[in-house]
């Protein structure tokens, strides 16, 4: 898709923010532990390569990403730091991966057999570097029995076109004020991990909520995503240690500022109707760019005040009941602060009934990031 440049609508990306969120969770790990930025899905939707950056600066040591096209990314750009694909990647990309010393994410010991193979035809100059993912509870992917890992690494210790380079597990409940299920995967992780007689360099578990809630649970690397973002990951369920601050607002403009009459409609379906004589403004936004069409009835701000968003919002226009006539040209805040008033990612997911991390990597590739400070 095109970026939409020569329209007054956009992401607008706090780098100060990004670099003060991520600082104050470096500061507040055990010494030698490692806070490697997570940057999956273009960084939560802030730009992947902006978003490292700034996490480079503010402390963070390496990277994690999904996918192996995203790592790759970030070496295009130049980061020489170390990357782990979380996502399980082709082991026929297993060559690709130890030249770019980008870092497997491995669960099960087929894949690594596989790997091998490729490997050793490609004569890789490079071991490749492999974390052995452990499902303690997850339920996504990862080794789940003492066995099987113990004959992972011993392949891997057989092999050395393949450096054991890390082994994690995931939680799938840190986010919660209910630690029951948490502290049975923490056991099961206990239990997995103690059936090795070695471990890699980086042993983790920890993502935003974890390394926030459970830091005793940290090891010696943490996987932070969301919080780095500023958002909490519990999204209102938990509150948070210390303050953390959103770094994506989402603004635009009136294109159009009319008067309709009571009795006239607004938007596909003619679902609104004026009842009285009212201003509505038109926004260029809408939900190709992901600007969700559930938003209806939701609100914007404008002059700092709530505006609701009135008739369905189309694919690329929304329409917006003013409380005066407006100039085109007036600033609509549809994320972030304007005045006294604040719209969150937060209240945006709550009003489409879903979490603030969809809304924020939902936004696509039209909206232009703009970056500040
Ligand atoms: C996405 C992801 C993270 C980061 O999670 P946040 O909640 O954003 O901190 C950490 N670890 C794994 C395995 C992930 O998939």
């Amino acid at each position: 898709m095109v970026v939409g440049v020569h329209r007054p609508t956009q992401l607008v990306i706090d780098r100060q923010a990004l670099r003060e969120n991520i600082h104050a969770a470096v500061s507040r790990l055990a010494d030698g532990c490692a806070l490697f930025m997570v940057v999956k899905a273009n960084g939560y939707g802030h730009g992947a390569v902006q978003v490292a950056q700034a996490a480079k600066d503010a402390g963070a040591t390496g990277f994690c990403v999904a996918i192996l096209d995203e790592a790759l990314e970030l070496r295009a750009a130049g980061f020489n730091e170390p990357i782990l694909v979380l996502g399980v990647s082709d082991p026929a990309d297993a060559p690709l991966m130890a030249t770019q010393r980008i870092s497997a994410t491995v669960a099960a010991q087929d894949w690594l057999v596989e790997a091998n193979e490729y490997l050793t035809l490609a004569h890789a100059a490079q071991p490749l570097r492999v974390h052995l993912g452990l499902d303690t509870g997850m339920g996504r992917i990862g080794f789940k029995t003492p066995a099987a890992l113990q004959s992972a690494v011993a392949y891997l210790n057989d092999n050395d076109t393949l450096d054991f380079e890390g082994i994690f597990t995931h939680f799938s409940t840190a986010d919660s004020a209910d630690d029951r299920y948490f502290k049975q995967q923490v056991t099961t992780w206990k239990t997995l991990t103690g059936a090795l007689d070695q471990l890699p360099r980086y042993v983790h578990v920890s993502n935003s909520a974890t390394s926030l809630w459970h830091a005793e649970c940290n090891a010696n690397m943490v996987r932070f995503g969301v919080a780095g973002y500023g958002l909490n990951p519990s999204g209102t369920a938990v509150k948070l240690p210390y303050t953390l601050h959103p770094a994506m607002s989402l603004t635009s403009e009136l294109v159009h500022v009319k008067k309709v009459a009571a009795g006239e409609s607004v938007g596909y379906g003619a679902t609104y109707t004026a009842s009285q004589a009212e201003w509505v403004g038109t926004v260029p936004i809408g939900y190709a760019d992901g600007y969700e069409r559930r938003l209806q009835g939701f609100h914007v701000l404008v002059d700092g005040q709530p505006c609701e968003i009135i008739g369905r919002v189309c694919m690329d226009q929304l329409m917006v009941r003013l409380p005066a006539e407006y100039q085109r040209g007036t600033q609509v805040t549809l994320v972030g602060r304007d005045g006294d008033e604040t719209i969150s990612l937060q209240d945006v997911a709550d009003y489409c009934g879903t979490i603030h991390y969809e809304i924020a990597c939902g936004f696509t590739s039209r909206l232009p990031r703009c970056y500040r400070h």
